[in-house]
């Protein structure tokens, strides 16, 4: 029985949204740009340069991800909201104390995640890179599925 699964490539890459919740390259949707997991807090901020699939070169321009702030600022004020609205809805008459009880704690635990996902939006959404199968190992040169 011939072995079919030669020609394959070794994964199949993600959708589109499934690559930017797991931090994978726009390109391959494969190569991971983040190096270590989003709590490890001594290196949660370490981002690869560069594609460990395809070599795309994760900062497309110097100082791209700079952009990545007002992003993070939107998440900020998203997080704020919600703490609002929560205490709003749980606390029958909320005092100062309840606001930043929620609030700060909700920022803090959730800045590693604010920091990873706005340079990602930043990259999907302004850093110009298209999903290409064929770098990604889904087509041949021609453009025919492998
Ligand atoms: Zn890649």
């Amino acid at each position: 029985m011939p072995n079919v699964s030669l020609n394959r490539p070794a994964a199949r890459p993600l959708s589109l949204w499934g690559a930017i919740a797991g931090a994978k390259c726009p390109r391959c949707r494969q190569g991971a740009m983040f190096a270590a997991p989003a709590y490890h807090l001594a290196r949660f901020t370490d981002m690869n340069p560069h594609c460990p699939h395809c070599q795309l070169r994760f900062e497309v321009e110097p100082g791209f991800f700079y952009g990545a702030m007002y992003v993070s600022y939107a998440f900020g004020v998203a997080t704020f909201v919600a703490g609002l609205v929560a205490v709003n809805v749980l606390v029958a008459k909320p005092v100062l104390q309840h606001y930043l009880g929620v609030i700060i704690p909700a920022l803090v635990l959730l800045a590693p995640l604010s920091f990873r996902y706005s340079r990602v939006l930043m990259l999907y959404g302004f850093g110009g890179v298209k999903f290409d199968p064929q770098v990604a190992g889904l087509t041949t040169k021609g453009g025919n599925p492998i």
